[in-house]
């Protein structure tokens, strides 16, 4: 046969589908595989099919045997067979059984596939037993029954079987492999792997002749990698047909959710910080003792007058001379003899051999000196004076040696951690680095807030990447803006490469919902060799929250992981998402205890209707009322596009899942985002 004719029997390839369904057989229009799949011959078929045979049989071996016989056994019999349904795991699943014993020759390759194909879609991919071969000169597959699953595997495998039909018809193998491998994919409208991702497969050469067994054409989707290891997400170069139609992710918890976020992201590394105001925020990474004494001298408590304690028991009062002036002034002050009193001012410290100070508000003014300017004698109207009176003794606030602060404890804005480490000279303290954080946003669409003039159709304002950088700024971490990337793979990939060099965390907003231009995992997978952790959680708003990690080289060129939250790109669902998941990350990062925000109960204010399938994170104004009990109401409209919802805004309500409603006083718990309202802020 010449290769024209075989161009020729290619123009017209005869396909027969065999629907095994006993419930289409009983009722034929339950059936929708058979649109299905005669659409795929018909728009991914590249014209050279026609489909002249359908039938529906019930799951019953002889009946499936009988119908591929008759199409396979003839003399001008079908080029390709393709049943559909009963290659499950249920009792009277029997395609396989009832098609292996009728193949001649088997074709393990297109089955490898087929699974292949399936799998990147979904891990019950292997629930499927499809069989596939030759007999007589038909090619037969089978196909599972789920129209989804049947259109998928058909589309991986169709664009090679013309190549395949024509040699099992007899044509001549030479002349068919005349050009070698690139040409047969040429032919066959499919191409190898692209090069940039060969780089993570192992090496082929796929210049070689294709001289023997078509399955090493490359073309076919062949697995180098262990199922864990494969990128769920879609391969953009793809296109949207060939992308995911559902979520590949498995679908979390919350709490499932954060207990990833808690365990993948990277512990908290050491480093000397300096003792100022910019340790406000920072976890301390060692116990701090104090190495003096605080007071460091005795000193006055008050204003007045040193004096020597009587001893025994004599009256303290009289009159005395004022024999020398203690301020609060570093210097050397006289010793105080007996009969004598030293003017003394707070925190001053007392003449050496004074016992105790006598308040001013206890003593007379008796005689002064000749201009009137100085005290020369002072009547002491105090009885019964004891030593230590007034006098904060040396170490009595903080003992050198004492432990001030303890590993773990937060430098807070409120002074008293910076004041203990202040106050005993401490000038530089061991604590946990925080990370720096990159805020992005991504998508075509998004504009500069303040860009002026009007927005063109299609244009949105940059409403994320301002918010969620003053949201990490607020929790007092160092952002960095990374601005708006496009939704081109490059420019993503580009972005975030660089990003990786400058931050510990990278949080995105936009680009991971269902949408061919979503691109953040793909790009997070396939492209920076990262790991989703999760990429879909039950909870509204934030369904398509994604976390990951990517292992990077540091400047010292050690393996570290950073951090990626690729945040719903709908500005409620961004900022919700930062506090359920990213801050309880920043604060494992930076060994803050408990992480994330604080968890209180409160009672509703008015009914809230529940969501049946996901927990709703409910924007709320949380008031301490003067009961001294926390109620909660709505901020109204929850949708997550109305950023409106969280504007006074204190707290997330955690509301369950649910038929029904959940009546007004009911306890629920909430997350405090802000600062607690009072009933009391009226007065
Ligand atoms: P996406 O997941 O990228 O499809 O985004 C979901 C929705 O959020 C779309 O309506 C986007 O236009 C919108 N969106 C994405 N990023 C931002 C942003 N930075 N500011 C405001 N809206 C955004
Ligand atoms: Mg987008």
């Amino acid at each position: 046969m010449t290769y024209q004719l075989e161009t020729a029997i290619m123009s017209t390839l005869k396909a027969a589908i065999l629907i095994v369904s006993t419930t289409a057989y009983k009722d034929p229009s339950a059936d929708s595989s058979r649109g299905i799949l005669t659409d795929v011959f018909e728009q991914d078929g590249g014209g050279k099919w026609k489909v002249i045979e359908t039938k529906i049989v019930g799951d019953e071996v002889l009946d499936i045997q009988r119908c591929i016989m008759y199409w396979a056994d003839r003399d001008d019999g079908v080029n390709l067979i393709i049943t559909t349904g009963g290659t499950g795991f249920a009792v009277h699943d029997s395609t396989p059984e009832a098609v292996t014993p009728l193949l001649h020759k088997h074709a393990p390759g297109i089955v490898h596939g087929m699974l292949a194909a399936s799998l990147a879609v979904t891990p019950f991919a292997l629930m499927s037993r499809p069989v596939a071969g030759v007999r007589n000169k038909t090619i037969v597959i089978t196909l599972p029954g789920s129209p989804k699953g049947a259109k998928e595997n058909l589309q991986a495998v169709l664009k090679l079987l013309p190549h395949a039909c024509l040699q099992a018809a007899g044509a001549d193998s030479r002349s068919l492999h005349a050009g070698g491998v690139r040409k047969l994919e040429k032919e066959a409208g499919v191409s190898s792997t692209p090069p940039r991702h060969e780089a993570h497969s192992h090496s082929h050469n796929h210049s070689h002749g294709h001289s023997h067994g078509h399955d090493h054409g490359h073309s076919m989707p062949v697995r180098h990698t262990l199922a864990e290891e494969n990128p769920r997400s879609n391969d953009p170069s793809l296109g949207p047909t060939r992308r995911n139609r559902s979520s590949p992710y498995p679908m979390l918890a919350v709490d499932e959710a954060i207990k990833l976020i808690k365990e993948q992201t990277p512990s908290p590394q050491i480093v000397k910080a300096k003792v100022d105001g910019s340790l406000v925020g920072s976890v301390l990474a060692e116990d701090v003792t104090a190495g003096e004494a605080v007071p460091a001298y005795r000193a006055s408590i008050v204003d007045g007058y040193a004096v020597i304690a009587p001893e025994d028991g004599t009256s303290s009062k009289g009159i005395f001379p004022v024999a020398s002036i203690s301020h609060a002034t570093p210097g050397e002050i006289p010793p105080l003899e007996r009969g004598q009193i030293a003017r003394i001012t707070t925190g001053a410290p007392l003449p050496p051999g004074a016992t105790s100070v006598v308040m001013v508000e206890d003593t007379v003014l008796k005689t002064m000196t000749e201009d009137g300017e100085e005290e020369r004698e002072i009547e002491i109207l105090a009885e019964g004076v004891k030593p230590g009176e007034n006098v904060r003794e040396v170490g009595s606030d903080i003992k050198k040696g004492e432990v001030i602060l303890r590993k773990g404890e937060e430098i807070s804005a409120i002074g008293g951690e910076l004041g203990l480490l202040t106050s005993v000279g401490k000038a530089e303290v061991l604590v946990y680095k925080r990370p720096v954080v990159g805020v992005l946003s991504t998508g075509d669409e998004i504009v500069e807030h303040s860009r002026p003039g009007e927005l063109r159709l299609g244009e949105v304002r940059d409403c994320n990447r301002p918010t969620l950088l003053s949201a990490v700024g607020g929790h007092g971490f160092q952002v960095i803006d990374l601005g708006v990337a496009k939704d081109k793979p490059g420019d993503l990939e580009e972005t975030l490469r660089d990003a990786l060099r400058k931050v510990d965390v990278i949080i995105t907003s936009g680009g991971v919902s269902m949408g061919e231009l979503d691109l953040l995992k793909p790009t997070i997978e396939r492209s920076l060799g990262g790991t989703i952790h999760f990429g879909r959680v039950s909870m509204k708003p934030g369904k398509p929250t994604t976390f990951a990690t990517i292992p990077v080289k540091s400047n010292s060129g050690d393996r570290v992981s950073k951090v990626i939250f690729s945040l719903p790109g709908n500005p409620v669902s961004a900022m919700v998402t930062f506090h359920l998941f990213v801050l309880p990350s920043l604060h494992h990062a930076s060994g803050v205890s408990p992480a994330g925000l604080p968890k209180v109960l409160v009672a509703l204010d008015h009914e809230f209707r529940l969501d049946p399938e996901r927990a709703e994170y409910h924007r709320a104004i949380v008031t301490l009322g003067r009961d001294g009990l926390m109620h909660a109401s709505s901020t109204g409209g929850q949708r997550s596009s109305r950023v409106g919802s969280l504007k006074s805004a204190n707290a997330l309500l955690c509301l369950p899942t649910g038929n029904e409603s959940l009546a007004k006083g009911a306890n629920v718990e909430a997350l405090l985002m802000g600062r607690l309202k009072t009933d009391f802020d009226a007065l």
